[in-house]
């Protein structure tokens, strides 16, 4: 037997877009439930130290602050489940999801905050060494690499950031980017080009991951220069890509409306999707701002954009309801 779970309001991923969303959603007495997907908490619990949350003046821990807004949730009423979503249906209202355990949730309003996921470079010498000296997440692998030689692929927040962070682990970080600045904050900048273990390599990029070993792992980089010739070969123990995001839609194609760039449409002002009772909110929809607190305001903003869709296809449906029969007496 296969279970079904319905709620007014199914939240899909437990990031702070999501959560926020749950806390707004419960204290509106909608009972919502978050399913969370593989990574609970999203991006923040494989994040170290977070400065730029309003409301701690110190360093606070990703995860930390993950597990404080999922105990917020939990305490005014949102209820967590663990489930990986395979198939949707949104071609009627209440919506349909199902879990790849079988379960069936049905939703009267929905809520996607699935966020966004690290980027490969995408090329057969990267996808072989995966977990083998290949990661796309210095917190979560660094630790494997206590005193080796590691590099860093990229020139935004998140690839200076993993390689400060790396610097904890490695006496030896090269940082390598294809243009010759960075587009990271300039305070993070600061604090790259002050570090005395970190090495920046401007204008390249990697022409391939190369193994070896027994077993198998990485051993160095071949590099290509700006026009993409090979420049020099660099002898590695680790290397972390740290390129940039992309939006976790792949569920929603065919059944929303996705911009060029795979994120969801949502109207301008609004977290309404193409479709009545779907609201998205966090990274899943913003390619611009893309930090915690942009998706907790945005979390935000979809639990009260699915409240008033609630309070109106309430009152509609009240409208068009049969005329209770009169007895006559
Ligand atoms: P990002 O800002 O999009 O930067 C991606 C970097 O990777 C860029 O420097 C880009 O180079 C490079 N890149 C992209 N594709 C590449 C390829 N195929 N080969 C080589 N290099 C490539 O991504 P992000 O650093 O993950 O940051 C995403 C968002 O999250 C940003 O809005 C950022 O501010 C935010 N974020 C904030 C924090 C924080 O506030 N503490 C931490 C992490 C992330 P180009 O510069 O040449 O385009």
């Amino acid at each position: 037997m296969t279970d079904t779970i319905s709620s007014k309001m199914l939240i899909l991923g437990s990031g702070p877009a999501g959560l926020t969303a749950a806390i707004y959603a419960a204290r509106a007495g909608l009972e919502p439930i978050v399913i969370q997907g593989m990574q609970p908490g999203g991006q923040l619990t494989i994040t170290t130290d977070v400065e730029n949350y309003p409301g701690f003046r110190d360093t606070i821990q990703g995860p930390w602050l993950m597990e404080e807004m999922q105990a917020q949730a939990e305490h005014v009423g949102a209820k967590m489940v663990w489930d990986q979503i395979v198939d949707v249906d949104l071609s009627q209202r209440p919506f349909r999801l199902k879990g790849d355990g079988g379960t069936t949730y049905v939703g009267e309003t929905l809520v996607i905050a699935t966020g966004a996921q690290a980027k490969w470079l995408n090329m057969p010498s990267e996808e072989h060494l995966k977990g083998r000296g290949v990661s796309a997440c210095a917190t979560c692998d660094g630790f494997f690499y206590r005193g080796k030689k590691v590099v860093v692929i990229g020139g935004g927040n998140t690839a200076v950031e993993e390689a400060l962070y790396m610097t904890n682990h490695s006496p030896e970080v090269i940082l390598i980017h294809r243009r010759d600045h960075l587009r990271a904050e300039k305070i993070l900048q600061k604090r790259l080009f002050a570090h005395p273990n970190i090495k920046v390599m401007w204008n390249r990029a990697v022409g391939s991951f190369v193994a070896g070993g027994e077993p198998e792992k990485l051993v160095a980089l071949e590099l290509v220069d700006a026009s993409g010739a090979p420049a020099e070969r660099i002898e590695v123990d680790g290397a972390f890509v740290a390129i940039g995001h992309a939006p976790a839609t792949e569920l929603f194609r065919g059944h929303l409306e996705l911009d060029s760039d795979n994120y969801l449409r949502v109207d301008v002002g609004s977290t309404r999707t193409s479709v009545p009772g779907v609201f998205a909110c966090g990274d899943v929809m913003d390619k611009t701002y893309r930090q915690a607190v942009t998706a907790a305001g945005t979390g935000c903003m979809a639990a009260l954009d699915a409240e008033k869709f609630l309070a109106e296809a309430e009152f509609e449906e009240a409208q068009h309801a049969p005329e209770p029969e009169t007895v006559a007496g």
